[in-house]
């Protein structure tokens, strides 16, 4: 069958959500530049008769961190606007504002229950051996250097499925809220989405992910040690001068980088507590007779406590501002990601454990270090959990060719009409519920 494939539909027998993760694994966009994926599944959703949410209505763009450039924004918005993005959608997400919020309604008011999904690839080169199944079915990544390499593909595909099959069938009270989130690697959308009170109004909310080291066909009802972290760029300004010459003249960014490096890395930690500190790019510099002025540090500090991962991260600053006065520089810190922990409800994990039993689902226990170290759904989870409203983060089992995050990962698909299925059980089951 595979080789009678029409290399422009790579997928033609399957359902809807394994052909929209192929159309979307062979055009990923990272964070804010999802211009493409958000607005076809926004047109798909509209001519469902979904009420659409996009652009500065969904998002708050002030409260975006790490925002690309506006020559990348641009760029991606050309190459989405030449590959088929939805015009009526479009224009909205100019700059990045590429959140979708869609909300069905059924005739009867009643529960108003929210899923998660995330648009965002990963700055990842994808593999092009043969061995690796996207390759060799027709689907690998045409925009070289970024790669759907965490599942968020398969996670919108089973969104629209899921939002095809509650229009052919519908609930008759209630509503379904989908949030469709920019930037989730990163830490860096859903705190976006939060004020634009996207999630205010959810008495259920449901965050999914594939992967996670489970098996196909097992299903993890929540998912506790997701862990906070903060995204960090230092930068320092020194004072440049002729290494040989005037050395005393000069003040090296690069040596308060260094030191700020060594500090970092050499932190005392919590006991009792699951923390981490990593320096992953430094750079700075332009030759080697000159005294460095500029010098770039990318760094991070994860927790298993918000309260505990504020402290380090208060560390690390104290450290990258004693580095630079020990050398006599200037530094400027920015926030560039971050996200919080987040514990999922008592009820929330029946209705999942329930609607998994009823599809015959293996339920099993996850672990954050098996899969996602953390995931910014827990933001969305903190306001709905603030506002009465409950929450679970759940791992839909699907075995995986590589670990998530790699060249060569890559989601069993036999997962999606799986995920759909539950996620359709446990919005029937949510809906009937009657909370209110
Ligand atoms: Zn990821
Ligand atoms: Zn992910």
């Amino acid at each position: 069958m595979h080789d009678e494939r029409d290399p422009q539909d790579p997928a033609p027998q399957a359902g809807t959500a394994v052909r929209w993760r192929r159309d979307l694994h062979r055009r990923p966009e990272v964070g804010f530049t999802e211009f493409r994926t958000a607005s076809r599944v926004a047109g798909a959703l509209a001519d469902l008769g979904w009420e659409i949410r996009t652009g500065t209505d969904a998002l708050s763009p002030g409260d975006r961190l790490g925002v690309p450039s506006d020559e990348e924004l641009t760029a991606a918005y050309r190459r989405a606007a030449a590959s088929g993005a939805d015009e009526r959608f479009l224009p909205a997400m100019k700059g990045g504002n590429t959140a979708v919020v869609a909300t069905w309604r059924a005739q009867a008011p009643g529960p108003a229950v929210g899923l998660r999904a995330d648009l965002d690839a990963l700055p990842i080169a994808e593999s092009g051996d043969p061995g690796h199944r996207p390759a060799r079915e027709g689907f690998r990544s045409l925009h070289e250097g970024v790669m759907h390499a965490c599942g968020h593909d398969g996670h919108v595909g089973m969104a629209v499925e899921l939002a095809e099959r509650l229009v052919a069938d519908p609930p008759p009270t209630g509503s379904v809220t989908l949030l469709l989130q920019p930037a989730e690697e990163g830490g860096r959308g859903a705190r976006a989405m939060v004020p634009a009170g996207v999630a205010d109004d959810l008495d259920l909310l449901i965050a999914p992910h594939l992967g996670l080291n489970l098996p196909t066909g097992t299903l993890a009802p929540s998912l506790d040690g997701l862990l906070a972290n903060s995204k960090l760029r230092a930068v320092f300004h020194g004072v440049a001068s002729h290494a040989s010459l005037a050395p005393h003249e000069g003040r090296s960014a690069l040596l308060g980088a260094a030191a700020a490096t060594l500090a970092v890395h050499g932190m005392p930690r919590f006991p009792g507590h699951e923390t981490r500190v990593a320096v992953g790019r430094i750079s700075g510099g332009t030759s080697s007779n000159i005294v460095p002025d500029r010098a770039e540090m990318l760094l991070e500090t994860r927790a298993d406590e918000g309260a505990v991962n504020e402290e380090l991260e208060a560390r690390v600053r104290a450290a990258l501002h004693g580095a630079a006065a020990t050398y006599g520089l200037t530094v400027d810190v920015d926030l560039i990601g971050g996200v919080t922990t987040a514990r999922a409800d008592r009820a929330a994990v029946e209705l999942v454990e329930a609607a998994a039993r009823a599809e015959g689902l293996r339920l099993v226990t996850a672990r954050a270090e098996d899969g996602v170290a953390s995931d910014d759904a827990t933001a969305f989870m903190r306001r709905v959990q603030q506002r009465g409203g409950v929450a679970s983060y759940i791992g839909i089992g699907s075995a995986l060719a590589a670990p998530h995050h790699t060249p060569s990962f890559d989601l069993d698909e036999a997962a999606l009409p799986l995920g759909v299925a539950l996620l359709e059980g446990l919005v029937r089951r949510a809906l009937a519920a009657r909370r209110h």
